[in-house]
């Protein structure tokens, strides 16, 4: 019989590692792996003693007290010199390790990694969603200035920092934004970005598993816990109830939590009392509407970024035309480059509104007094509500009497019936806005430029 000298290097070690990963998986279960063991990684092995390392301190812990019994076990099974186990805290982020594909379940918990330590539960992260890549405008800027600080500060400076907008106005953006930058500046820091969504499915998953222990003991490791969409938990108690606990745990212990919604802490639906309530105490930053001019700035990054040229008056065409959300604007956008390339036409007004014909239907409808006191408020930086309230100010005065005018000269409707729209005014006062507006323009050219540039966004509707 043939004999080989034992290598007894670490080169050949790392395939007992393999197999111990393997035994690992077939025996502690699809879950215990992706939550602890791929967290681990070979150092190496030297008179006896196994070296693994540890993502962080908690997984360390946990693992020592759990597992290393049971992979001491299955080293010895591969190596009978094996007498013992080490585990150490890794100083580097892990990077995610590789199963050989022949043992590699289809493991439903495993959504993707992309985040600082590679971990299954984080969502991937947009690699465009950088700061650098966010347009700045009134309507987002206290968003952008909050998550900038959250992103660049060593302490916490508000707890929880609460985002909440419309759809496709840039929360995501910004909360990957900030995950991108702590990443680049601060590796150690653990990060963790999930949807909503995918936390109720992780809890849910944990339950299912009877592993909330372990659970509840990796979301409060994290230094950085970010929650896209909150509101998708509205309604579903236990998910809040767990969300809720996870939340203290991290604000007690001084850990920044960041959470988007599509609305306001107080006006989220289906949440409850206490934890709307604990929602709003540190910064809650709303992101506007988008205006026109923040529009076009994100039209020219865009073609800048896409590095293409496109006629500045398309791109004001655009900009008024599509006045929903971001999204839809970068989809026209790449809907026109596309076509141009593929087709090798000229960009002009003429190929955009054909290639967009759908785009353009599904915003073409009658302008509403509502649409007028919206943009209004918009442009004045007010609150629509301003425009109804019996509030004197001239700060509010002028935009209201701006408005009444636009209604006037923009739609068919009748003084009394617009009165009625600005708080159940009187037909009288509506005659003297309009007047009045008439006389200032003849001498402010600002605020004729003013309702010029009103009037052109209320008529691309
Ligand atoms: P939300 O999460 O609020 O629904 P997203 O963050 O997903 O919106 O944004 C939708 C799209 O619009 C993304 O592609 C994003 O990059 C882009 N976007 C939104 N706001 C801006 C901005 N201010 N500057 C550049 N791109 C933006
Ligand atoms: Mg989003």
């Amino acid at each position: 019989m043939q004999t080989f000298p034992i290598l007894d290097s670490n080169f050949s070690f790392a395939s007992r590692w393999d197999a111990v990963r393997k035994q690992a998986h077939a025996h502690l279960g699809e879950h215990v792996f992706n939550s602890w063991i791929r967290l681990l990684n070979l150092v190496g092995e030297s008179e006896g003693v196994v070296t693994l390392e540890a993502s962080s301190s908690f997984v360390q812990d946990w693992v020592q007290t759990h597992y290393s019994e049971q992979l001491l076990v299955f080293f010895q099974q591969e190596a009978p010199e094996i007498k013992d186990l080490k585990i150490v805290v890794s100083k580097a982020p892990l990077q995610p390790v590789a199963e050989p594909s022949s043992w590699r379940e289809p493991a439903a918990g495993n959504d993707g990694d992309g985040i600082v330590s590679g971990e299954f539960i984080s969502s991937p992260l947009d690699p465009r969603f950088t700061f650098d890549n966010f347009v700045v405008g009134k309507p987002n800027e206290l968003a952008h200035a909050a998550a900038r600080r959250v992103a660049e500060s060593t302490s916490v400076p508000f707890n929880p920092l609460f985002l909440y907008g419309g759809v496709g106005l840039g929360k995501t953006h910004l909360m990957h934004a900030i995950a991108h930058h702590i990443q680049k500046v601060r590796r150690n820091r653990r990060v963790l970005y999930l949807s909503a969504e995918k936390f109720m499915y992780q809890f849910i998953r944990a339950l299912r598993y009877k592993d909330t222990v372990a659970f509840k003991e990796r979301f409060r490791s994290v230094d950085v816990l970010m929650i896209d969409d909150v509101q998708f938990i509205g309604g579903k108690e236990s998910t809040q109830e767990e969300f809720f606990h996870t939340f203290n745990a991290l604000v007690d212990q001084n850990h920044q939590v960041i959470v988007s919604a599509d609305k306001s802490p107080s006006d989220l639906e289906g949440m409850e009392e206490r934890l709307r309530s604990r929602l709003g105490w540190g910064l809650v930053a709303d992101i506007h509407p988008t205006t026109y001019e923040l529009r076009l700035g994100i039209l020219q990054a865009k073609c800048e970024q896409l590095q293409h040229t496109m006629p500045k008056k398309i791109l004001e065409f655009l900009a008024h035309k599509i006045s929903s959300n971001v999204r839809e604007l970068e989809g026209a956008l790449i809907r026109i480059t596309a076509h141009a390339n593929l087709v090798g036409r000229e960009i002009n007004l003429e190929m955009v509104q054909e290639v967009l014909r759908d785009l353009l239907r599904a915003h073409d409808r009658t302008l509403t007094l509502e649409e007028i006191q919206r943009k209004v408020a918009e442009y004045y930086n007010i609150r629509i509500s301003d425009l109804h309230s019996p509030k004197r100010a001239r700060s509010v005065t002028r935009p209201r009497q701006v408005a009444m005018y636009l209604a006037k000269s923009c739609t068919s409707r009748s003084l009394p019936e617009i009165g009625r729209s600005f708080g159940g005014r009187d037909h009288t006062t509506v005659l003297y806005g309009v007047k009045k507006i008439e006389e200032l323009m003849l001498e402010d050219a600002s605020l004729h430029e003013d309702i010029d540039l009103l009037r052109r966004t209320l008529e691309a509707w």
